[in-house]
């Protein structure tokens, strides 16, 4: 059985030090999140993570969901008595507005009990994860009467909600949908179709289930710009709040997939079911942008929880298992064998881990204070460019996040050697589990698409060249401590072939897209590497700063500034060779017709 600790140390030095969210108290819900404040909530949140959450996991990925003959969907055993502890404890309400019930503690906070339960248990918290999204989107786009009726209880985790987009002809291309909605006399509109791939589309966690679905109106126009928004709860409301009829929503089926098992993805039937238009007509799209924008921040946070977890389980069993020597002569003559530990290419694996897991902590949690900065920092500047970052790192937190997130939890799986491939050990869950997070919530090859054809371009490239100053002044700032200036200068060279790559498309991708095509997916992982060269030089210089002032934890600190060391010289190289390869451009990934690639 694997085991699962919240990695509380690093996130309270990211957020009470890094960010140092103590120093903002200008932002609205920052002067209640003193540090104090912020190590209870991490610790406590981290317990009840590792303690009631994690236990569940490999027994629910064993379980499954069940679908009974009526489409009633039942979770693994131990989930409802969790998801009622949670709700109990307000866990879902941290960083949710207080108008609505919430504790309106800053996002990071949130942020960090998010990464906690989803390496505890993925499934388990896509249930909350999903609501959300739906909460996000009603927040900005619901009537006052919609917000009153839905948003309470499902801040409390009274009630949960689903996004239903995808349909069997529609995936990635939200134009196909053909799901109906013909309006009705009383106002409402009846909504009828199929929807495929819904997370958490039916349980028994909750008393009822508010679906946030696209549709189309009769008269609306082909394509993206027809497509509208509708609230559809499982059971319908009364107007004093009471739960009324049950809707004509189903589940028709539960999918049997490769991971997540305990997540019930389902294909949801729409007979006629009254459902209320969110926001404007035909705008649907839009309001489903700002639940996914937030999602896709959950998503990445899903790959660095799935790489912590690996990771975690490949440095235990490296310190447990023994195999060979030490290159250099046994390391413990007295043991028939020395410890996995000793040998490089393992401490290489332990070391990449380590490397990306603190690095996208620090990025991630970064993200949920550029949430806040763009809604509440007291300038409209200082608003705008929050935004601008946020807009331009959210594709690059899901897609590089989830990309490596992957990677390395297989890289942990290899540190198990035969035994990670072993269902009991746990190893190959946290692979199966992670690949989903690639896919999903636009599959990481359009996040690349976004951040290069939209992010880049948008406004002449303001968020982008904030990005590179971000870099350059941190460069700037590090280069004069002997003990950062080598990381300093990597992550320059690597911001350096990040402005080349951004140069390059815009002198070769306008006049032929498919070069910003073949050369997104670099282009993406070149910015990522920067983006977590900048995390490290932020956290380096802090952990410098610590052990100036004569901390008593020197070994933390140190090991902050060994790590970020290992990234420059281990992974900001990386960047050089990604830029060569998007700088190749489209001809030879698009030269041959479709029947070259058959090879029967
Ligand atoms: C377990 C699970 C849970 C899910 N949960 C939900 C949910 O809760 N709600 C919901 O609405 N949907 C959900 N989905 C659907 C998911 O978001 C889609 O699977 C995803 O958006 C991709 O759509 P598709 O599968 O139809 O792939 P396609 O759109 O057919 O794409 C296939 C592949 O082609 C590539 N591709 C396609 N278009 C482009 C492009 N324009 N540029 C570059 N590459 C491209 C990508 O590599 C992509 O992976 C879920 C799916 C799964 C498997």
């Amino acid at each position: 059985m694997p085991s699962y600790k919240a990695p509380v140390r690093d996130a309270r030095f990211i957020i009470n030090e890094v960010l140092d969210i103590g120093s903002r108290s200008d932002l609205p819900g920052f002067g209640a999140a003193s540090p104090d404040l912020v190590a209870t909530v991490l610790e406590e949140s981290g317990k009840f993570a590792a303690e009631v959450v994690a236990p569940l996991n490999l027994p629910g990925d064993q379980a499954g969901c069940v679908r009974a003959a009526d489409g009633s969907v039942t979770t693994p055993p131990g989930f409802k008595e969790a998801y009622a502890k949670f709700v109990e404890a307000g866990w879902g309400t941290l960083s949710q507005p207080e108008a609505f019930g919430g504790q309106g503690l800053p996002h990071v906070l949130g942020f960090a009990f998010e990464e906690f339960l989803s390496s505890a248990n993925q499934s388990f918290a896509m249930y909350p994860g999903l609501a959300n999204g739906a909460v996000s989107a009603i927040l900005a786009k619901g009537s006052p009467e919609q917000q009153a009726t839905y948003l309470p209880k499902m801040i409390s985790g009274e009630w949960l909600g689903t996004m239903n987009l995808t349909e069997p002809q529609c995936g990635t291309d939200l134009g196909l949908i053909r799901t109906k909605a013909e309006p009705q006399a009383d106002g409402s509109h009846a909504i009828t179709g199929t929807k495929i791939f819904i997370s958490a589309g039916d349980h028994d966690l909750t008393e009822n289930i508010i679906h946030l679905v696209l549709a189309r109106l009769p008269d609306a126009p082909g394509g993206t710009k027809g497509i509208s928004l509708f609230i559809v709860p499982k059971v319908l409301v009364n107007a004093d709040g009471s739960l009324g009829e049950r809707n004509a929503v189903s589940c028709g089926a539960i999918e049997h997939k490769m991971g997540i098992h305990a997540n019930a993805t389902c294909v949801m039937n729409y007979d006629g079911a009254k459902g209320w238009l969110v926001g404007e007509p035909n705008k649907g799209l839009a309001a489903m942008f700002i639940m996914m924008n937030a999602a896709r921040l959950g998503v990445g946070i899903q790959g660095l929880s799935q790489a912590e977890v690996a990771y975690q389980n490949g440095v235990a069993y490296a310190l447990e298992r023994r195999q060979g020597r030490a290159l250099a002569g046994p390391a413990e003559p007295g043991e028939k064998a020395d410890l996995l530990f000793v040998h490089p290419d393992v401490r290489r694996m332990l070391m990449e881990a380590k490397a990306f897991t603190e690095g996208m902590r620090a990025l991630a949690l970064w993200g949920g204070l550029l949430v806040d900065l763009a809604h509440a920092a007291q300038t409209e500047e200082e608003r705008q460019q929050a935004d601008d970052l946020l807009g331009l790192l959210t594709p690059v937190i899901k897609g590089y996040g989830t990309d490596k997130g992957y990677e390395t939890a297989t890289a942990m799986q290899q540190i198990w050697g035969g035994h990670g491939f072993i269902v009991e050990n746990g190893m190959e869950q946290f692979v199966r589990d992670a690949r989903i997070t690639m896919i999903y919530e636009g599959a990481n090859g359009v996040q690349a698409m976004d951040l290069v054809g939209r992010k880049l371009p948008a406004n002449m490239g303001r968020a982008i060249q904030l990005f590179f100053a971000a870099v350059d002044k941190e460069c700037a700032a590090a280069k004069d401590d002997a003990r950062l200036a080598e990381l300093a200068g990597r992550v320059e060279k690597a911001n350096a072939e990040l402005k080349a790559a951004t140069m390059w498309l815009m002198q070769n991708a306008m006049a032929k897209p498919d070069n910003a095509g073949a050369g997104a997916h670099h282009y993406m992982h070149i910015t990522g590497i920067v983006a977590l060269g900048l995390m490290w030089l932020r956290m380096g210089r802090t952990a410098a700063a610590a052990l100036d002032a004569g901390t008593e934890d020197k070994a933390f600190y140190e090991a902050k500034l060994a790590t970020g060391r290992f990234f420059g010289e281990r992974v900001t190289p990386d960047a050089g060779a990604l830029r060569r390869k998007l700088e190749a451009g489209a001809d030879a990934v698009m030269a041959l017709p479709a029947e070259a690639f058959a090879t029967a």
